[in-house]
């Protein structure tokens, strides 16, 4: 279907996706308490209506989305970068593109940081909450910094495929399209290849945003039927304080950014990059929305391909600004609560190891969490307390993973500035990228 024959636009529709999911999971938890439950027998076996409803196709449907986006991850990120980089025709840009991007993703990760200390010093989360003794939490081992970068380099590509490694992934996918771009008519041609590799699969990207507005419904609907709200009272401080940071992280210091390096309107890159941050809502995962990231950057925001091919899988896999925001107020949190003082030395030991633990965090649901035991570790703080703050950690993840792909995009955006890569007639038109989103489920145009 084409877009004029929609009644609502692709976001919109996601939105009302996210909305009505949201109510229909909240509902759920009032209507099926345990008293509420409807339960019935047939042949012997007992059902829940429940458990049919949440646990059985909500749940069943969530995930076949999720596995959906999940399955794009790896064929889109090594085939794009090899187009991207294979097409490098000077290769000292490919060093100038890694320098830049990492030089500005550890950037924002560390003025998200500082950000976020400096705000949850002067709120005092946790000032007023006294440690229940009961609370237990076993820290999964944090990597050492050393065996993050060891582990950046492939002995065998194609078990980094098969476990979804994204950066050994990256790094083996840029060598091939270097020795690609060094091969003369050799390299051409596979590079022709892949090329038409890279439009079927950003097709397949359009297909499944298509049906989004149902996977975000389910996925909504499953998460806020069985939320525990009861968590949220005695964390309202540290739940509020997070949230805050991480709207102004992203209003303030992505729109300075943004502004300062490309003189570009940041309000038309929040406008545009409202898809993908509701794919990051509902999925909390980085990884899982990049297919829709690139979509965003290239055909709506006039990202150049070898920028967006190269800077945002490396973004989604290393630049965690919005964890570095939880991991931070987190800290405060839990020094508050078990009444430790910390030194200015104790806070730029948190500021360095959160920037480098937002480096190793891999974008799936979570991870920042485990990665908070680095940070406590460092500064002697007690690791159980990341029980206090689990219970709210979700809608938290949630939210720190769309502004984590806001960060990316921002930056993505700067660069393709910088190399002259950016569209921005396309970054200025407000309907750039709408059409392609939009595909005929039901009848296939051979010419689409
Ligand atoms: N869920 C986050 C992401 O994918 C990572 C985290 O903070 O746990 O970006």
């Amino acid at each position: 279907m084409s877009q004029s024959e929609h009644k609502y636009s692709l976001t919109t529709r996601i939105f009302i996706g996210l909305v009505a999911g949201t109510l229909v999971g909240v509902l759920l938890q009032l209507l099926f308490d345990d008293s509420g439950d409807l339960r019935f027998t047939i042949f012997g076996y007992s059902f829940s209506t429940y458990n049919i409803l949440v646990e059985g196709i909500f749940s069943t449907l969530g995930q076949i989305f999720i596995a959906s986006l999940k399955m794009l991850v790896v064929p889109l990120v090594f085939v794009s970068l090899i187009c991207g980089t294979s097409s490098l025709t000077e290769p000292s840009k490919l060093g100038r593109l890694g320098a830049k991007s990492i030089g500005l993703y550890i950037f924002t990760t560390a003025v998200a940081i500082s950000l976020a200390l400096s705000l949850a010093l002067l709120i005092g989360p946790g000032d007023a909450v006294s440690i229940s003794t009961d609370v237990t939490y076993t820290a999964k081992e944090a990597p050492s910094l050393s065996s993050v970068i060891v582990d950046m380099f492939p002995t065998n590509p194609i078990n980094a495929m098969a476990q979804g490694n994204m950066l050994q992934i990256i790094i083996f996918a840029v060598l091939l399209g270097v020795a690609m771009a060094m091969c003369g008519d050799a390299g051409k041609r596979i590079a022709n290849f892949f090329e038409d590799i890279n439009t079927v699969i950003m097709k397949l990207v359009t297909i499944i945003m298509n049906l989004a507005p149902y996977g975000v419904f389910v996925l909504m609907a499953k998460l806020f039927s069985s939320i525990g709200w009861e968590m949220l009272e005695g964390l309202t401080v540290y739940f509020l304080l997070v949230l805050g940071v991480l709207f102004l992280h992203a209003i303030l210091t992505y729109s300075a950014m943004l502004k300062a390096f490309t003189g570009l309107n940041p309000i038309i890159l929040f406008r545009k990059m409202r898809d993908a941050a509701q794919f990051a809502f509902t999925t909390s995962s980085s990884s899982a929305t990049l297919p829709v990231t690139m979509e965003t950057a290239r055909n709506k925001l006039g990202v150049g391909k070898s920028v967006s091919s190269f800077t945002l899988p490396l973004g989604s896999t290393i630049n965690m600004d919005g964890t570095a925001i939880m991991q931070g107020v987190a800290t405060v949190f839990i020094a508050n609560v078990y009444g430790v003082d910390l030194a200015l030395q104790d806070y730029l030991m948190v500021v360095l190891t959160a920037t480098l633990a937002s480096i190793g965090t891999a974008g799936v649901p979570g991870v920042g969490l485990i990665m908070l035991a680095m940070v406590l570790q460092q500064v002697n703080l007690p690791v159980e307390g990341i029980a206090l703050i689990i219970g709210v950690d979700r809608l938290l993840d949630m939210t720190r993973t769309a502004v984590n792909i806001t960060g990316d995009c921002t930056v993505a955006c700067i660069i393709a500035k910088s190399e002259n890569e950016l569209d921005e007639a396309k970054f200025n038109d407000l309907n750039a990228g709408l059409e392609e989103e939009e595909v005929d489920l039901e009848h296939f145009d051979k010419n689409s």
